[in-house]
């Protein structure tokens, strides 16, 4: 069968060099002391998927103090849940102490973790059959005590155990299960979807910042449109975006296909989901306050601004098309960081007309780096010196002092001065 020729069977030697080396000196260290070193989630699986790997996480027996023990350069993030973070050779690897968790009240975190001793035992408390794959980096031993390569094989995602139970222990697998369907294209087993949609009570209360953080994966892999698209199929995109209604979606899951791209990237995936207005009507006023929106998720600054900035701009070029824009508004437009992103989002919009908006955007892209930030031609000191006394009027002034200089209205210093006398 098709499928199964182009699943490999995982190879150590496959990894990119460092983590390879970094997979092994790890299970040597951890072998010569009596422990087990297994290379364990995303890489065994992307590894039979022959897709890039991305991090290197080792389940051992041994125990957080163990690992502190064998190896010099260790942080030890998640200590209490056994996760300790090795350094080799520049390469940070989780190690994580085999774990059977139970004790989930909140469907948030393990309130315990009882450290376990087997594989098999390990394997249960992972998210998904395919994530629960390890692989010896010694002797290359795979163990797959979850059927994972027979699911991978058949380009299915299935739940690790009862599917509703263990989405109601952690609500986060819930975004994990849209993302790794995405991102892996595979088909999510029955039983698994309809135990998600009978969870999305679990979402509740997971902290915004796991799911942020995987929110941001799937903005950074393949297929966001069908991620989203799953989250709307069990239900979970008013949970997660609760100033989105799920009546949008179609839309919205058109303009993320229509990005395509290799990837869409953090700032337009949070754009193109909660700028509803501006993508509806591009011509709606400047939208500000994605803040609101965003915020349950606590995003980091740069991202919040970027993405209220690729609003204005959407709505600035809806303005434009009703209105040809003025050159000032070309060159301050010119001058934001994220008009690459907001153009890429406005090519991508069905209801926006992009044929009539890309003479504008030429005529931006023709601006030299002096006519984007050219020298003003009044500063402060004028202002001080024609004894004008400091207050808002200074703002005014300088502002529009400023504008009349981008429409060319004033291109001497002797013309700024006169434009000054005039008003002052
Ligand atoms: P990638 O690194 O490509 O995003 P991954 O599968 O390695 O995918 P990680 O978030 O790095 O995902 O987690 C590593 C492994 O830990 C997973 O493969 C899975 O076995 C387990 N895991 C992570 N998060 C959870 C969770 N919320 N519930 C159960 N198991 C989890
Ligand atoms: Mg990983």
């Amino acid at each position: 069968m098709l499928v199964f020729k182009l699943m490999k069977t995982p190879a150590i030697a496959d990894l990119p060099d460092k983590f390879g080396r970094a997979a092994t000196s790890i299970a040597r260290r951890l072998r010569e002391h009596g422990f087990q070193g297994w290379l364990v989630g995303g890489a065994v699986r992307d590894l039979v998927l022959g897709r890039p790997t991305k991090d290197v996480d080792i389940a051992t027996d041994a125990r957080p103090e163990d690992i502190e023990r064998l190896f010099g350069d260790v942080k030890g993030v998640g200590r209490a849940f056994g996760t300790m973070i090795v350094f080799v050779a520049g390469v940070p690897a989780q190690v994580t102490t085999f774990r059977s968790e139970r004790g989930y009240s909140d469907a948030r975190r393990p309130d315990t973790v009882e450290f376990g001793s087997t594989v098999e035992e390990d394997s249960r408390r992972r998210d998904f059959t395919c994530n629960a794959l390890y692989l010896d980096p010694l002797d290359g031993t795979c163990l797959d005590p979850q059927g994972g390569l027979g699911d991978l094989g058949a380009r299915r995602l299935r739940a690790i155990g009862d599917a509703r139970e263990r989405f109601r222990e952690d609500g986060l697998r819930l975004l994990r299960l849209a993302r790794f369907a995405a991102d892996l294209d595979l088909e999510v087993e029955p039983a698994t979807l309809a135990g998600a949609r009978e969870s999305g009570g679990s979402f509740v209360g997971v902290s915004g910042e796991r799911v942020l953080g995987e929110l941001q994966s799937m903005a950074r892999r393949e297929r966001p449109a069908r991620a989203i698209e799953l989250l709307g199929e069990i239900g979970l995109v008013e949970r997660v975006f609760p100033a989105v209604g799920s009546a949008a979606l179609e839309r919205r899951s058109a303009v993320l296909r229509a990005l395509a791209a290799p990837v869409v990237g953090d700032t337009l995936f949070f754009a193109t989901l909660v700028l509803d207005e501006v993508l509806e009507n591009p011509r709606a006023t400047t939208r500000r306050g994605v803040e609101a929106r965003l915020v349950h998720l606590r995003p980091s600054r740069e991202l919040s601004d970027d993405v209220d900035e690729v609003g204005e701009l959407l709505g600035e070029f809806g303005r434009w098309l009703a209105e040809p824009p003025r050159r000032s508004a070309l060159v301050l437009a010119g001058r934001r960081k994220t008009l690459g992103l907001a153009t890429h989002l406005a090519r991508a919009c069905a209801n926006l007309d992009f044929a009539r908006l890309e003479p504008f955007l030429e005529r931006i892209a023709g601006f030299s780096e002096e006519e984007l930030h050219p020298r003003p031609l009044l500063t402060a000191q004028d202002l001080e010196a024609a004894g004008i006394p400091k207050g808002r009027r200074w703002r005014e002034l300088l502002d529009s002092a400023a504008v009349a200089q981008l429409e060319l209205e004033l291109t001497t210093r002797e013309a700024a001065l006169l434009w000054l006398r005039e008003r002052a």
